[in-house]
């Protein structure tokens, strides 16, 4: 009687079990093996631009090319298109026309960090500084006496390119953000922890010597600027056109005891880039055209140049089809509207130390593989463009068919808080469009945690998608 019961159980409930329990030698060593080559990729690309420039030399390895190399396209052509160096288009020609629609996996590379103002030097107390405006949504403690690195591009009005990277590499130096001793911190430690560190107390610790001629002022910041000038050519006028990015200096590692998780900055959004990527290397001569898009601006709302907005996506799309010879007035509108979308972002992940955020029922869990959420947004789906169940049912059919496991869940209790993602963007320009990707523990903290089972799940699934 109590085996009948346990079948049963088994048979209706949806039990969400771990990934890592009954996997083969084989699966475990190929998912440790993927984990390894995601943290090589996420230690050189901590930028949104880095992210773009290794992708793309990722995809030149693998037989892809620059669409305006092509003269026209070809099912099973494998092309990419790079936007401002920030965003990147990646396609590979499936062998039904472009109107039959896409299968579309878009991520973003662009993660919170610490930006530079435009007029960022300054001294006190004979120390060199710099005013940061901070980008996405951080907890700014989080951010303070922690090391920094350097990354970012100085263009000077000559149209010379200076890219700066400092404090990567072991010999390099690195940067913090210093806060209040505890001994001194009374007044700080009774503001709200919202205003515990404030955005104008984010300012960078640069350097502590002065330069040699004692006869003029604010000799540290002088010093700075030197340093600077002798080994980039710069000058502080020249950071009014600059895009420089504090971001961790911490390297991406294994974490836990059994290795089964991965502890770095810039997961959000840039394990589902990779995943989303390393997938598409694996398709060739698709039924319908497959495209993998890497997103910048997600973290600040979608817009500009580089932007999930932008319209550089529909030139993306009008140059596949007059390459194809399958333009007309309204192909865009068609490819559009035939195709199907995951937005491939993370989802908070349950937290062990925070558990009245999450209800239990709705959350994802490390370990019990990707993510679809049907819904995103904030008190009554405010924002949402959620994904009609017919869309969810077809990629239940592509996961459970793949041998992918997912979970499905949305981001936190209700009306705690919400978030969006690019979906929106994708599933207003005609698209049905799910969430799918990895849950985050301390999603937008400086180091960002993951399960290795989840990131190989993504991989597997954006794949599957692709060739579905
Ligand atoms: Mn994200
Ligand atoms: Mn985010």
């Amino acid at each position: 009687m109590s085996n009948e019961g346990k079948a049963l159980k088994e048979k209706l409930f949806n039990l969400k079990k771990s990934g890592w329990e009954k996997l083969s030698d084989e699966e475990l060593s190929e998912i440790f093996k993927f984990a390894d080559e995601y943290m090589y990729y996420l230690n050189s690309s901590k930028t949104e631009k880095e992210i773009v420039q290794n992708s793309k030399e990722i995809l030149l390895k693998n037989g892809f090319v620059d669409v305006e190399e092509k003269e026209n396209l070809q099912p099973g052509d494998k092309v990419f298109y790079v936007n401002h160096g920030r965003s990147l288009y990646v396609a590979v020609i499936g062998e039904e026309p472009l109107t039959n629609g896409m299968r579309v996996v878009a991520a973003h590379g662009d993660s919170p960090r610490i930006d530079l103002k435009q007029n960022p030097f300054y001294e006190d107390g004979e120390l060199a500084m710099l005013k940061t405006h901070y980008y996405g949504g951080i907890k700014k403690y989080q951010w303070t006496n922690i090391p920094l690195a350097m990354h970012g591009t100085v263009v000077k009005p000559n149209g010379e390119k200076v890219e700066i990277s400092i404090g990567e590499r072991e010999e390099d130096p690195v940067f913090t953000i210093s806060d209040l001793l505890p001994h001194l911190a009374g007044e700080q430690m009774e503001r709200k922890l919202k205003d515990g560190v404030q955005g104008e107390e984010l300012n960078i610790l640069m350097g502590s010597i002065p330069y040699e001629d004692d006869t003029v002022s604010e000799r540290v910041k002088l010093n700075v600027l030197n340093l600077l000038n002798e080994k980039y050519g710069i000058t502080e006028v020249d950071f009014v056109s600059s895009e420089i990015e504090f971001v961790p200096a911490f390297k991406a590692k294994s974490l836990g005891l059994d290795y089964s998780m991965v502890g770095a900055y810039g997961q959000d959004d840039k394990v589902c880039c990779y995943t989303a990527l390393r997938g598409i290397l694996n398709v060739e001569h698709p039924r319908k055209t497959a495209v993998c898009i890497l997103t910048d601006k997600e973290e600040v709302g979608f817009n500009g140049v580089t932007g999930m907005c932008t319209m550089i996506f529909e030139t993306f799309i009008h140059e596949l089809l007059d390459k194809k010879g399958e333009n007309s007035p309204s192909a865009l509108q068609k490819v559009f509207s035939k195709s199907k979308a995951i937005s491939a972002d993370v989802d908070a992940g349950y937290d062990p130390n925070y558990p009245s955020a999450f209800e239990k029922n709705n959350t994802s869990f490390m370990g019990k593989g990707l993510t679809v959420v049907k819904y995103t947004g904030a008190r009554g789906k405010s924002g949402a463009s959620e994904a009609p169940c017919e869309l969810v049912a077809e990629l239940r059919k592509i996961y459970e068919n793949a041998g992918v496991r997912y979970q499905a869940c949305e981001l936190g209790k209700v009306d705690k808080g919400g978030g969006g993602t690019i979906a929106l963007t994708l599933a207003n320009r005609g698209m049905e469009v799910v969430d799918s990707g990895v849950p985050v523990v301390g999603m937008h903290s400086p180091y960002e945690i993951t399960s290795k089972y989840d990131v190989y799940a993504a991989y597997k699934g954006y794949e599957a998608f692709y060739k579905a």
